[in-house]
């Protein structure tokens, strides 16, 4: 699914292997903070709990491990599985029992992209493919022909042709697959929250290089959570979280690359089959990472003109854009939480969302 972003939130990284440290030995203590590194949809992500003792630390870490590699398994769009098994009866037109590992985040998915008005749209897995954004080691290539990404883009992949009744699922659109790499990681994460709740933890942050969740507080402070700048690697804000709520960035950063001096990313518009135009990149704050990762896809593809209209559909509270020119957009309350690293020459403030 998605793939390591190696600078983002370094600073959350270095706080916590120093508490880490500063710990030292203690066997069933209450530990003020505990830092593990999990290997999570290809990428490294972090867990740190606050409070409870080694033992509990190191169960919900297991616990967690087993759950994304899970899910991993459950969720990729190209090896072979659940997924894979449902991608296939999509392109071979038959009716397919949906597993119970997959059935759940379709749902939900489905749902997120109608609101998004098919921005954010799973269904079109032909299409990332065809760019080759699928491929783990992605590697400079000539981007597809256009008579290529207009053929694919005539035959309208979209989740919105996939049927749900009850658990059985079927699509009339045979270019149809799914690819869940826009909002497997916020549900996964989610999930992660849950099972730590479930655990009695009550204060922890699940960061997957930057997209993460956090609930309670450390150690009686907040959460302090970087934004990267999209024009290199260093911050562009800080912000504050406490409480319960998720912070999700897509960035043309993350998966890219330049064929001929051209830049080629990984997030596509699906109404042109291409790499979505204007944005470079855009996060989301919400009370859940799902609905986060979703929106801050759907928001980069609605871009500087379309993503106050969009994030009221989703029932989005905080946003930032930056565009491919520098500027930043966002609405009151996002300006009222963040806290500008670098000097910016032109803010656009919306209406309240
Ligand atoms: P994110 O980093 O959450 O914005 O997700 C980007 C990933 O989602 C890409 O690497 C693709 O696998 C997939 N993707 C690309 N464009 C879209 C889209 N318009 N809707 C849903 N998923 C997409
Ligand atoms: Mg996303």
């Amino acid at each position: 699914m998605n793939h390591p972003r190696p600078y983002r939130f370094r600073f959350v990284i270095v706080l916590g292997m120093l508490s880490a440290i500063l710990l030292g030995g203690g066997c069933s203590r209450q530990l003020p903070s505990q830092y593990f590194r999990l290997l999570a949809f290809g990428t490294i992500m972090e867990l740190e709990v606050i409070g409870v003792d080694r033992q509990k630390a190191q169960a919900a870490y297991q616990t967690l491990q087993q759950d994304f590699q899970f899910m991993h398994k459950a969720w990729h769009a190209w090896d072979p599985g659940p997924l894979g098994r449902i991608n296939q009866a999509i392109a071979d037109g038959r009716t397919i029992a949906a597993p119970p590992s997959v059935l759940p985040l379709l749902r939900i998915s489905q749902e997120l992209a109608r609101k998004s008005d098919y921005l954010f749209d799973p269904g079109i897995g032909r299409l990332v493919e065809l760019w080759g954004f699928h491929n783990s080691d992605l590697e400079p290539h000539a981007p597809p022909r256009d008579e290529d990404i207009e053929a694919l883009v005539a035959r309208h992949p979209s989740i919105r042709d996939m049927k749900l009744e009850g658990f059985h699922l079927s699509c009339d659109n045979p270019a149809g697959k799914l690819d869940f790499g826009a909002v497997g990681k916020g549900y996964g994460i989610d999930r992660a929250i849950e099972r730590l709740r479930e655990m009695g933890i009550t204060d922890a942050i699940v960061n997957a290089g930057g997209d993460l969740r956090a609930i309670g507080s450390r150690a009686g402070n907040p959460w302090r959570i970087a934004i990267r700048d999209p024009d290199g690697g260093s911050i562009f804000a800080l912000l504050s979280v406490s409480g319960d709520e998720a912070v999700f960035t897509s960035g043309n950063y993350e998966r890219n690359f330049t064929w001929k001096g051209k830049f080629y990313h990984h997030i596509i518009d699906p109404r042109t089959g291409r790499p979505a135009v204007g944005t470079a990149s855009v996060t989301v704050l919400h009370p859940d990472a799902t609905t986060a990762d979703a929106a801050a896809t759907a928001l980069f593809i609605a871009g500087p003109d379309d993503w106050y209209r969009v994030a009221r559909q989703m029932g989005i509270k905080y946003v930032l854009l930056i565009d491919t020119e520098g500027m930043v957009y966002m609405n009151p309350a996002m300006q009222k939480r963040i806290e500008l690293q670098k000097p910016v020459q032109d803010i656009h403030i919306s209406e309240p969302l």
